[in-house]
């Protein structure tokens, strides 16, 4: 058989190697050294945010966040439902209760309108929603204009899960930018990866150094062990940066490639019937970190996103349905959620493609036939 084809590898550049060995000369082989400072210099450069945490995950990032933001026992917090479990496992990690909402149809992300019905509905049941969680679901930016004004109005903190949109912007700024806190994910399967690793972002100096000091165990400043807070062990390690660093130099090219495999899946798919991919509104920018089509069956001729996937996967070449919300996860089936129906239709009809920047054309040509065969 083929070598398979991956859903999205990690991609290294020329650069990576030098700054590791740079850690192993300079002995600095702990979670912390100069290249964890030099990593969070060039994502503030990058995405100009003011201040960056670099942690061992996008999901202790959103762990933090949510401490930040004040999440405690019982408190609800509202998060889209369509995403991966790392955006609402956290909530639970504090013994919050996350409050799903459902997706607008035209980015895949939190619908505003929703949103705002969620938020009322809550606060006429006594409760106000701690923080809100919107996502760039695969690299596309939600609508972040009415999310902010939203939560403006009801005065609750937004939380950017930005994991899968580093390199997206939004009216020019960059994606995980807009909410009090962003978090980012360097792990091995996002547009950079450091093996595993993840980001807190945010403009508000004192949060972000409050992040670094809870992801780091909580140490008081005293020359014994002194603690008043519960801390964490969530800092990223030097080694890790020093991957980060070099993933930076190449990171312009990496959303480059990923765009053009996008742009290369419509070349050759949009004709199919029944097929269809996100499209971007004006001012976004998306950094296309997965290609994403829709195959609905009515208008397929009986092709399913199911029917393609094993086509596929007798080739050896990986895809995967759309994330499946929340909503309709076992774990979360008690949680409240506001639906309209967009989010379960996705997850129905959604096939994410191989979209890793490593692809070579072959491969790319390959895919495109043998889904084109299954309208045959
Ligand atoms: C990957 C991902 C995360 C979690 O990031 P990790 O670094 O893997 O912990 C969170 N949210 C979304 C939407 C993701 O895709």
């Amino acid at each position: 058989m083929s070598t398979k084809i991956w859903l999205s590898s990690p991609h290294m550049g020329q650069g990576e190697l030098g700054f590791v060995k740079d850690v192993f000369d300079s002995n600095w082989i702990a979670p912390l050294g100069p290249h964890v400072d030099g990593f969070e210099q060039d994502l503030s450069d990058f995405t100009g945010s003011k201040h960056v945490a670099v942690l061992s995950s996008g999901t202790a990032a959103l762990h933090l966040a949510l401490i930040l933001a004040g999440v405690d026992k019982g408190d609800e917090v509202i998060c889209q439902s369509m995403t991966f479990s790392a955006s609402a496992n956290p909530i639970a990690y504090l013994g919050g209760v996350p409050v799903f909402v459902d997706s607008e149809a035209d980015t895949w992300n939190m619908d505003p309108a929703l949103l705002e019905k969620a938020i009322k509905d809550r606060l006429a049941a006594g409760k106000k929603p701690k923080a809100i969680i919107p996502v760039h679901l695969y690299g596309m930016p939600a609508k972040m204009k009415e999310i902010l004004a939203i939560a403006q109005e009801y005065d609750i903190p937004v939380i950017e899960d930005a994991a899968e949109a580093l390199g997206s912007t939004y009216d020019g700024k960059a994606c995980g930018t807009f909410g009090k806190y962003g978090i980012l994910s360097f792990n091995g399967n996002k547009i950079i990866t450091t093996s595993g690793g993840g980001a807190l972002i945010s403009d508000d100096e004192a949060a972000v150094q409050k992040t670094r000091f809870l992801a780091t165990q909580a140490r008081d400043p005293a020359p014994h062990y002194q603690h008043s807070h519960i801390g964490y062990n969530y800092r990223m390690s030097n080694v890790c940066a020093a991957i980060g660093r070099g993933q930076m130099q190449v990171l312009n090219d990496r959303v480059a490639q990923r765009r053009a495999n996008f742009n290369f899946y419509v070349e050759e798919l949009a004709g199919l019937p029944g097929l269809t991919f996100v499209k971007e509104l004006p001012g976004s920018f998306s950094n296309r970190w997965l290609t994403t089509v829709l195959i609905d069956p009515e208008k397929s001729g009986g092709v399913t996103r199911e029917s393609v996937r094993l086509t596929l996967e007798k080739d050896n070449i990986e895809s995967r349905p759309l994330w499946k919300p929340m909503h309709q996860q076992p774990v979360f089936e008690q949680a409240p959620a506001y639906l309209n129906g967009v989010s379960e239709k996705l997850f129905a009809d959604g096939l994410c493609l191989p979209s890793g920047s490593n692809l070579q054309q072959e491969q790319l040509i390959l895919i495109a036939e043998k889904i084109k065969a299954c309208w045959k």
